[in-house]
């Protein structure tokens, strides 16, 4: 499929061109085989992108870095314009994916390592050794720079939900006295390779690209909430739901909903809607 594009196609270079649905390049459709044009046709009728709430860092650094499909076209395309530094991300360097950019930009993390061609810190000397690479600050900027390009959401040397997530669920699981109680889980990182980012039925909007912001908030005042949804007649023709919420007595977050017409009436919506109301 990657070969199977038309001439003004970008990427130029045939193994640079990793997923049609990774990056912005598309197949030509005429000539493709029967059935990877009819899985195509399918993807792009049902609107099938990638998307999620968050990522973790293996899927971030396994989507390709070139034509990256998030990633604002003009600021990519004048730092990939073709150059002595380019080649040398490509040839020398074999960097393709995310992962392989970032690898680079954390050799400019390392306190011994200097702006200067020939820095003799470890990450440039491996660099000059292994990948017969001239200039390897040169190089190693340009990743980074590449990098800080990406939107929030897809740039893994930033901070993410799957950093803390994991451990506010434990904190949230020690809080609990009552054996019943079972935490909301609140986790949204995607986990797993990239295979696990294609979403279908995807809306035509564009996707938020910052990053989810679900660290709890530690010394904050805690509020008790009681919720509760309640039908009348539930199961028949007439039941009629209603959904309440309780802080304390007289408080002015109390609530008490009437379920509306139009939300099937029974005691699962009702319970629902309270909690909905709470939040
Ligand atoms: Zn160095
Ligand atoms: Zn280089
Ligand atoms: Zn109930």
């Amino acid at each position: 499929m990657a070969n199977h594009v038309a001439k003004s196609c970008k990427p130029k270079h045939v193994d640079l061109r990793i997923n049609t649905f990774m990056q912005k390049w598309n197949p030509k459709m005429r000539g493709l085989p029967q059935e990877l044009k009819g899985m195509i046709n399918v993807a792009r009728k049902y609107s099938l992108r990638i998307e999620g709430l968050a990522f973790s860092r293996d899927i971030m650094r396994a989507l390709p870095m070139w034509d990256h499909i998030y990633a604002p076209a003009r600021a990519i395309s004048r730092l990939l314009y073709p150059s002595r530094i380019v080649t040398c991300l490509r040839c020398n360097h074999h960097a393709k994916l995310v992962g392989d950019f970032e690898r680079l930009a954390e050799v400019l993390k390392n306190g011994t390592h200097r702006a200067s061609a020939n820095c003799g810190c470890a990450g440039c000397k491996r660099l000059r050794d292994d990948d017969a690479c001239e200039n390897p600050h040169l190089c190693c900027t340009r990743a980074r720079d590449l990098i800080v390009c990406l939107p929030d959401k897809w740039n893994p040397m930033l901070r993410h939900p799957e950093d803390y997530e994991r451990d506010g669920m434990k904190a949230l699981e020690q809080q609990i006295i009552d054996e019943d109680e079972i935490p909301f889980d609140r986790c949204i990182t995607t986990y797993g390779d990239a295979s696990q980012v294609f979403r279908i039925f995807t809306s035509s909007t564009l996707v938020f690209n910052g990053i989810a912001p679900m660290e709890l908030c530690e010394s904050g005042p805690t509020l008790e909430v009681a919720t509760d949804g309640s039908c009348t007649n539930n199961g028949d023709a007439d039941a009629r739901a209603g959904a309440g919420v309780f802080i304390a007595v007289d408080s002015e977050l109390n609530r008490s909903v009437r379920i509306p017409e139009g939300i099937e009436q029974s005691n699962q919506t009702g319970e629902m809607i309270a909690t909905l109301t709470a939040a």
